[in-house]
């Protein structure tokens, strides 16, 4: 049977406005906040309603009746609103979480996605390759195949044991890699929910082939920059830094597509930019 989701508001099971919608008819001000209608009281929760004529007997009284009941299991915080994850006891929001909410709702992920983008070294694919096949040696891949290392731990975030997958996709770390490369190249921010969609995200945009590959290019070469800061941190002790990454993919990706595509229209300053193919 599938897991029940939470429902998503901030209480009851619904919007009280679909709950409530004979109480709501009469809210003098529909669009108001939480603390304009209950605070904390020294004996418990203090209700301010608002109605805009006084409530009716029958159905209106129900409803207020119901409406006290389903607000005052909450308890209403002093401080500051914060957002908060629904679907995790922690509050915490977690990328792996949501890979394992769509996995309810059966969302398929292709079989393979590794195509060669030869407007990179081979070298460059190699990792992505290696990754999408979960060959790379990770920590933990490493420790599986009982090779002695000082602990799992993500060299980038300290937090999540370091698998290929924590490398490029959920962790923290690389997400705001990927955010920065989104901004630059001017497409929609993404999530990836696992390395595939790396590997696929150029597909989802629109544009030309020659864009596309560009895109592709450039995804690839990220994760060969991301693979290389985890190892000098790893090898030499070289604090990662996102900065670095950033610069070192524009130079990196922006020798090798010019010279192996051969393109005269691409320049430094319209590719910083990412004017380049529409
Ligand atoms: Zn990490």
């Amino acid at each position: 049977m599938a897991p029940q989701l939470p429902s998503g508001y901030w209480v009851g099971p619904g919007p009280l406005f679909m709950e409530l919608p004979n109480l709501f008819k009469i809210e003098s001000k529909k669009l108001c906040m939480v603390n304009e209608r209950i605070t904390n009281g020294s004996h418990g929760p203090v209700y301010m309603w608002d109605w805009a004529r006084p409530i009716s007997g029958g159905v209106e009284q129900e409803e207020l009746q119901r409406l006290i009941n389903i607000v005052s299991i909450v308890t209403i915080g002093m401080g500051k609103d914060k957002f908060k994850w629904n679907y995790d006891d922690s509050g915490d929001f977690r990328v792996a979480d949501i890979k394992r909410y769509f996995s309810i709702f059966n969302r398929s992920t292709p079989i393979s996605s590794f195509v060669w983008n030869n407007w990179v070294p081979k070298k460059v694919g190699i990792v992505s390759w290696s990754a999408e096949k979960d060959r790379l040696p990770t920590r933990c891949a490493l420790a599986r195949r009982s090779v002695n290392v000082p602990d799992l731990l993500c060299l980038f975030c300290s937090e999540h044991d370091e698998t290929g997958e924590h490398l490029f996709v959920s962790c923290q770390f690389a997400q705001i890699i990927w955010q920065n490369i989104a901004t630059w190249c001017k497409i929609p921010s993404f999530i990836a929910f696992d390395f595939k969609d790396i590997l696929n995200m150029h597909g989802y945009n629109s544009g030309s082939w020659k864009k596309k590959k560009v895109l592709n290019a450039i995804f690839l070469v990220t994760v060969w920059c991301i693979w290389k800061a985890r190892n000098e941190a790893m090898f030499n002790s070289v604090q990662p830094s996102v900065t670095k990454i950033l610069d070192e993919v524009k130079s990196m990706a922006f020798l090798w597509i010019k010279n192996r595509s051969r393109d005269e229209t691409i320049t430094w300053e319209n590719w910083r930019s990412f004017n380049i193919f529409s």
